[in-house]
């Protein structure tokens, strides 16, 4: 056994729901969760009343950036277009924004809002970027769980790295280091109760994004992100496209190429809802 493996398994064994706290499972925990909020609806297990939409990024975080946008302005484009879709065709769904202006929000906060909502959907929106080559495009579509490839790992990394310019960081995320692979790898158990959920979303976004919008999807992927790591819902990360590649950021900048993609992404949620409502 080796060293690495030995640091490993104490790690892992944290991060099932029940190693954590003998007898809590993700269920005690939704239901503690749902206690905070009062008002919220008396959602059944089996409808999406609530949707939790976030827009990556924000404020002193610009995240990514192309030649002449950065992407928490994208992000939060996409988003709020998102979110007026949703509302204009289902009344009765609650839209709630974990930001809808350019300001910072903590990563764990994120989720925690999802939480605290009894969200049943949590939809986290990003651009990605390459940075060795401006030659590489196309959508990916993350579900929480252990990366299998280096690439999947960088992205994961980039997208966590934010949490060094949050204050309090050693304390809210007990020392997490977000270049550490191993961090990484001891989020990948986390949502395990909502994982085929999540995976079965986000196939729907993917395909919608290759049938409705015209995109290269290069596929659902899973990374340890630690936006998705507290969230007690179905959840994903969207990477809308590369800002590094300049037809793709044209693209993503144009209000045509916005619409497009959150008009994809709105009907993989019509999708999903349906199919969860109809208890396929
Ligand atoms: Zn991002």
């Amino acid at each position: 056994m080796t060293t690495a493996v030995l640091l490993i398994l104490p790690l892992l064994a944290l991060t099932t729901p029940g190693g954590l706290l003998p007898g809590v499972t993700q269920d005690t925990i939704r239901r503690a969760g749902s206690q905070e909020l009062e008002t919220a609806p008396n959602d059944g297990p089996n409808q999406v009343r609530t949707v939790v939409l976030d827009a990556g990024h924000g404020g002193k975080d610009p995240g990514t950036h192309g030649r002449y946008v950065k992407e928490k302005t994208v992000n939060l484009a996409l988003i709020l277009q998102l979110g007026r879709k949703i509302k204009n065709k289902h009344p009765n769904v609650r839209v709630i924004y974990t930001r809808s202006s350019d300001h910072f929000v903590d990563l764990i906060e994120r989720g925690a809002i999802a939480n605290r909502n009894r969200a049943d959907l949590f939809i986290s929106i990003h651009c990605n970027a390459s940075p060795s080559s401006n030659q590489v495009y196309g959508t990916e579509t993350y579900t929480l769980g252990l990366h299998r490839t280096q690439r999947n790992l960088d992205v994961a990394r980039r997208e966590n790295a934010v949490i060094l310019q949050e204050k309090n960081y050693q304390q809210t995320y007990k020392g997490f280091d977000p270049n550490s692979p191993l961090a990484t790898i001891m989020l990948a158990n986390y949502q395990h109760a909502f994982m085929g959920s999540s995976i079965n979303f986000a196939e729907k976004i993917e395909r919608s994004f290759r049938h409705n919008a015209d995109r290269k999807s290069n596929g659902v992927k899973q990374a340890g992100f630690i936006v998705l790591w507290k969230a007690t819902m179905p959840s994903v990360l969207i990477e809308s496209g590369y800002l590094t590649n300049p037809a793709e950021e044209d693209y993503l900048r144009s209000d045509e190429g916005q619409d497009e993609i959150s008009t994809a992404i709105y009907k993989a949620f019509l999708q999903y809802k349906q199919e969860i409502e109809a208890g396929e």
